[in-house]
Formats: C-alpha cells, structure tokens, sequence
C-alpha cells in the first residue's frame, strides 16, 4: 500500500500526488456508500489506481471543498472598504474555530489610514502575524511568498480588499474568473467544477479563494476558546467554563482592564457571545 496526497478532485477522479508522482485515482466502492467522501488535501492509502483509506483530518471547509488546510490569509484592505477590526475579528473567528492557523494581510497600505498602524500593533501584541502589502505598488508581495512554504494555504476576506490583485502580484492563476462568471449567472454552487491544490513558492494553495460563511455555528464554549489571546488568562477564570461575561473573578476581564488583551476584541467577542447565545436559545 502507498501512501499520498489528493491534489485534485475531478469527474469522479482523484489525482494522488506521492512524492514526484502524480496518480490518477478512483475511490473504492465503499466510500460512495459511506459519509465521508475523499476530499482534496486528504492524505490516503491507495493501491492498483484505487483508494483504500483516508487517513484522519486535521481539518476541512465545506466551500471550497478541502481538507488538511494549514492556514488561511485573511485579507484586509487598510481602506477602500475601510479597515474593520469587527469584521476581521469575525474572520479570526471562524478561521480558529476550524483548527486553521490565522495569517492577517493588510492590503492597499499605499492608501492612507492614520489609525490602521494601531491596529497592527494591537494584533501583533495578540499573537497575530501581520503582514502589510500594497499590489499597487508592489510593497510587502516578496516577503509574503516565504508564508507559503511547505503549507496548504487558503486566502480569504471580504469582497474588494484586494485578493484577486495579491493572487495577481504573486502570479498565481486561481480560478476567479470562473467564479465570478457562475456569481453573475446566480448559479452559486453547481459551478465548481473541479477543486484543486496549486503549487505554489513550495507550498499549496487551494484554488478557490475565500469560503461564504461567517456563520457561526458555535456554542458559546467553543467562542470562548476560538480566542486564543484569552487562553493565557482564562485558565485564572475563578468558574470552570467561565464565559468572561457577568461571571465574578473573571481573569480575562482583568487582562482587558490591565491591557493586556485589547479591549476592542473583547468587545467583539461579547457581540459574537449575544449572537451565539441567541442562536443557542433558538434551537
Ligand atoms: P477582491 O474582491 O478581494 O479580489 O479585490 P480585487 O483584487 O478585485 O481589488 C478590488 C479593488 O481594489 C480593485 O479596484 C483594485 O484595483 C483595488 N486594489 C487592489 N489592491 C490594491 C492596492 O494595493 N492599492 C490600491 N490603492 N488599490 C488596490
Ligand atoms: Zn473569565
């Protein structure tokens, strides 16, 4: 038995990349039947042309359909739309929730934003990476590329903020085009023709960009986890699963008082807390 990546998912074929080789796939029989379908970015165990195992996942998103993702860039423009730590906060969110590790991107920093220098230096202080480009002017693109060595890389954020343009300055083709063509022909899902891993500065990079959902299907106890600036402090919490809302001897709340974790997050964090809550009271 051989062991691979899938790269590529395509009619009904697998493409098994395993070392130099790239092998042409089918699933064996049983996985049609099963629930879980080999996905792209699945490790797996394949002999004679078939797959046999899928090995466990670290992860997966649903759009695009890819597991075993490293990271994910978050791309957020400086201005044009304006910089909105509420959204990115939003962003981290989710991306940390799914066991993806963060890397911010702040783009279009040739167009001035007299706060956004704050802003980076408060997610630098909480443990983000931050990396500050301009595809119009070439700032910050060489140093980006290192991010992508030997990861499975996904790059998202908000329409507008520029990732067609980084995607553009990096010289990577992802298949945008078509995306934007099945958006205008409001055909949402059964455009996605295949999915792909490209390869890309040594690393992977999965073909569709962004994921649609900011949807937090969340229980407030996962929420409270997701913000791993909180973590080195809540284990301080005086109540187990404290929610560091109105609980007493709260260890985050304190760290927000002190500044050491930023207070904006934590305002957003409580937002995030009433959504998910009242979604809860709903089910
Ligand atoms: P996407 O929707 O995230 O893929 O964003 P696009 O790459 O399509 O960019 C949206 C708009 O922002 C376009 O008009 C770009 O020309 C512009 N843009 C992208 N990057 C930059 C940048 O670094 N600086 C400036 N000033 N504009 C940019
Ligand atoms: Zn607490």
């Amino acid at each position: 038995m051989s062991k691979g990546r899938i790269i590529k998912a395509l009619s009904g074929f697998y493409y098994v990349e395993d070392g130099n080789n790239v092998i042409q796939c089918r699933a064996r029989g049983k996985f049609r039947k099963d629930e879980i379908k080999p996905l792209v970015g699945d490790f797996v165990e394949y002999v004679d042309g078939y797959i046999m195992k899928l090995l466990p996942r670290k992860n997966f998103l649903i759009r695009p359909p890819i597991c075993n993702i490293d990271q994910a860039l978050i791309v957020s423009s400086s201005r044009e739309p304006d910089f909105s730590s509420v959204l990115l906060d939003k962003f981290l969110l989710v991306i940390e929730h799914l066991k993806i590790e963060p890397i911010i991107v702040i783009s279009k920093i040739d167009l001035e934003n007299k706060d956004i220098n704050r802003y980076i230096e408060d997610y630098r202080k909480a443990g983000y990476m931050v990396y500050e480009i301009s595809s119009k002017d070439n700032q910050g693109i060489n140093e980006i590329k290192a991010v992508f060595k030997n990861k499975v890389t996904v790059i998202t954020g908000q329409s507008g903020v520029g990732k067609s343009s980084l995607l553009n300055a990096l010289d990577i083709n992802l298949n945008l085009e078509t995306n934007n063509i099945s958006k205008s022909l409001g055909r949402g899902k059964h455009t996605t023709r295949h999915v792909e891993l490209i390869k890309m500065y040594d690393g992977y990079i999965g073909d569709t960009p962004g994921f649609s959902s900011l949807e937090l299907d969340i229980t407030p106890e996962s929420l409270a986890v997701a913000y791993h600036d909180f973590e080195e402090y809540s284990q301080e919490c005086k109540f187990r699963g404290c929610l560091h809302d109105s609980e007493p001897s709260c260890a985050v709340k304190e760290a927000v008082a002190r500044g050491m974790v930023s207070k904006e997050r934590y305002e957003h964090y409580l937002m995030n807390l009433q959504e998910v809550k009242k979604k809860e009271e709903r089910k």
